[in-house]
């Protein structure tokens, strides 16, 4: 057992999350995009709502899948800048940090 085996579980659950949240970002896209469909305006608006929504999970999907790889590599935790330890709480409030407070401030 490593000591990230639950970081790794929370990160897949996590990454299991958002994949299936995009799935339904596309879907709900796809819908709004029919061209026969009278309010043009509010789809309009919509669809900008939908695609932030859908740079953000897609960000927090990158962000996730290099955590998964760090923890393999033996590199989770770590600060990327400076090397030190990153403190445990900030990883619970941040799974996937790469720098240190004092770095990524
Ligand atoms: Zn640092």
């Amino acid at each position: 057992m490593g000591q990230y085996d639950e970081v790794r579980e929370a990160l897949w659950t996590r990454l299991a999350e958002l994949g299936a949240r995009e799935e339904k970002v596309q879907r709900d896209l796809r819908k709004l995009s029919h061209p026969d469909s009278e309010e043009r305006a509010q789809e309009a608006e919509n669809d900008e709502v939908l695609e932030d929504l859908s740079d953000l999970d897609r960000h927090e999907i990158g962000e996730t899948q290099q955590a998964l790889v760090r923890i393999d590599a033996g590199t989770y935790g770590l600060c990327e800048r400076c090397g030190d330890r990153i403190p445990k709480r900030r990883l619970q409030a941040v799974r996937f940090a790469r720098e240190c407070l004092d770095c990524a401030s």
